[in-house]
């Protein structure tokens, strides 16, 4: 884990090799809290970042945490070119990519481009697998790519008291096993929430006796 090494803001990328950096864990274990801290910390040093996400659970453009933190944020639609958004600013030293899972392959070739040829730092935080244990492609590129990845493991149980690794989908008190890959839940207008699970009741699909039912 090199949680302390991202929240020490490095200094300008100029003198060494600029960074591409993947820190990934399920829903809830602090993702986007520590994408803020670390735009807040690298800030602090005068570096310039830019701060982007998709589908976000505010629903806007927006990184948001459950503890209640905020930023605007730049909002990644599908076709947005990252090297042409960067240097169309003056001077970027680094991003923040949250939600990076749901970028684009191409997004993430992108984000390789703007460390190698542009010295950009790239903080990048995502969900790995989908609701089916399957990764996404994004994260599977990030993985291939990143010159470091960690996994975040901040306090996110199972109901059973194991750490929690995976997210499932639950639809109608059931856990879901097809589907889309993307489905927004977790908001009033959705009938589909998620769940953190440890391995063994994902693989087993057992929800826990409380909630079953609902
Ligand atoms: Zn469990």
């Amino acid at each position: 884990m090199t949680e302390s090494s991202a929240l020490s803001a490095a200094p300008s990328a100029a003198g060494r090799d600029a960074v591409l950096k993947f820190y990934f864990g399920p829903m809830d274990c602090g993702k986007s809290t520590l994408a803020l801290q670390l735009n807040y910390n690298h800030g602090r040093q005068g570096r310039r970042g830019l701060v982007l996400t998709k589908h976000d659970r505010s629903g806007g453009p927006k990184v948001t945490s459950r503890i209640g933190l905020g930023l605007e944020a730049i909002e990644v639609e599908d076709g947005l070119d990252l090297v042409a958004l960067v240097t169309a600013h003056d001077r970027i030293d680094y991003l923040i990519c949250d939600e990076a899972c749901f970028y684009s392959v191409e997004q993430i070739e992108q984000l390789a481009d703007l460390v190698d040829e542009h010295r950009v730092d790239v903080y990048a935080f995502g969900l790995a697998s989908d609701f089916r244990s399957v990764m996404f492609p994004a994260a599977q590129r990030l993985f291939e790519l990143a010159d470091e990845v960690s996994r975040l493991q901040v306090e996110v149980l199972c109901w059973c008291g194991r750490p929690g690794q995976l997210n499932a989908r639950v639809v109608g008190g059931v856990m879901a096993r097809t589907g889309e890959q993307v489905v927004i839940g977790d908001t009033n207008a959705s009938p589909v929430r998620y769940q953190v699970l440890c391995r063994r009741h994902h693989r087993a699909g057992d929800l826990g006796e409380p909630l079953r039912g609902l």
